[in-house]
């Protein structure tokens, strides 16, 4: 009985563990490192959402909620998406509490994909989307994206990457790693192709209130005749500092909903009634908060960014999220080599841009969500372990 990885599915064994994960589990072992890697506030969760979830508690609310979520806070988050897109969802109907947006990424390809459906994936992307579409029977198909078109997914791109089997467009924008956005134009461009094709689009906004642009984030759902195409994810953990509460939601057509709702209420019941009472009042009075954290993830960007340009790193300008994602190509490495040495020689910890595909090769991610003295310290050392390793002068 030792060869014990025999009972294991093909689908599973063909997946590989996320590469994010497997360097950070490196990182663990590790003193004195400066993380740049993980994707995550370093704010805690404003006080007044954490009484909330306290005070809920301190009431006895323990118990199972409605498997679609809370009713009251399905009625913030349709009144949330009204403010932002115009759209208005039935709470009723059109809107579902998941755990995470990672749940939700789950439960759209496995209630939406046949057998050999494909998703079109803009890369670098976001880790869980090929492998969701993997678990849910589909071929994930990569559509590249490039540094010099902003990384925004481009019209011709897309469409040489449409076959008959297309069914899903995942558009994540702001984007986690490059942190490109999309503004309402460039969206507009990719409209022909998705209404020719008949696609639908997996839109993940977990991103959608960290933006630095004159405009704010634009949904495609709002654009014409995209609302009933749209699965639009959102959730709690970036915006509001909130990754550890688990909370995300899925606003779409109540057909989709009521499919996700069917897979949801057999493997989760339902999201636990403590994070979804503190996200009420996120919803409620969290906006000043949120605005402070992106106000203040502003200045690191700009700080970052900056850095990495003094040091002979050129980078893309992100406008979304809080990641930059320098080209490291300078130093001769590919992207694992760059990270793996850079952590050994000098203890800083990036992510290798190649764990978001394969056009993330060449590049590095870097999350700014730290601290202003570790930003600066880590682009000290960078600067360092550049002038010793560049193939050109520094
Ligand atoms: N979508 C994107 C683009 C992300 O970057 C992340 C987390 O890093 C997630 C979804 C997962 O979010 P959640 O914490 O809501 O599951």
């Amino acid at each position: 009985m030792n060869d014990m990885k025999k009972y294991l599915s093909e689908t599973v064994r063909a997946i590989a563990p996320s590469g994010i994960r497997k360097f950070f589990d490196i990182v663990a072992k590790m003193d004195d490192v400066i993380s740049l890697g993980v994707g995550e506030p370093d704010f805690v969760t404003p006080w007044h959402i954490r009484e909330a979830a306290l005070y809920s508690l301190e009431k006895g609310y323990t118990m199972y909620t409605s498997n679609q979520g809370l009713p009251e806070l399905r009625e913030e988050i349709a009144r949330f998406k009204e403010k932002k897109t115009g759209l208005r969802y039935s709470p009723e109907k059109e809107v579902l509490v998941t755990i995470g947006v990672s749940e939700a990424v789950d439960l759209a390809f496995r209630a939406l994909l046949a057998p050999g459906d494909e998703v079109l994936i803009p890369e670098p992307s976001y880790v869980s989307y090929a492998p969701g579409t993997v678990l849910a029977s589909g071929k994930a198909v990569p559509v590249p994206t490039y540094d010099g078109d902003q990384y925004k997914l481009k019209a011709e791109n897309l469409e040489a990457c449409v076959t008959g089997k297309s069914k899903i467009l995942v558009l994540a924008y702001p984007s986690n790693p490059t942190g490109a956005i999309m503004t309402k134009s460039d969206l507009e461009a990719l409209l022909p192709i998705i209404i020719k094709n008949d696609l639908l689009v997996l839109s993940d906004e977990i991103y959608g209130e960290l933006t630095y642009y004159e405009e704010p984030h634009v949904s495609i759902a709002a654009l014409p005749g995209m609302k009933e195409r749209t699965i639009m994810l959102d959730g709690f953990s970036k915006a509001y500092a909130m990754t550890g509460w688990r909370i995300g939601y899925v606003c779409a057509h109540a057909d989709f909903i009521g499919a996700m709702n069917k897979i949801h209420q057999y493997t989760i019941m339902c999201a636990p009634i403590m994070g979804q009472k503190a996200a009420v009042e996120a919803l409620r009075n969290g906006d000043k908060e949120m605005r402070n954290m992106v106000e203040n993830y502003d200045y690191r960007r700009k700080l970052m960014l900056n850095g990495f340009r003094s040091i002979g790193l050129s980078c893309f300008e992100p406008q979304g999220a809080f990641y930059c994602f320098p080209d490291i190509s300078v130093s001769g490495m590919n992207s694992e080599e760059f990270c793996q040495l850079l952590l050994e020689e000098k203890r800083v910890a990036a992510v290798p841009g190649n764990v978001f595909g394969v056009s993330g090769e060449g590049f590095a991610r870097c999350c700014y969500a730290a601290s202003v003295a570790d930003i600066e310290e880590a682009i000290d050392r960078m600067g360092s372990f550049l002038r010793l390793h560049s193939r050109e002068a520094i």
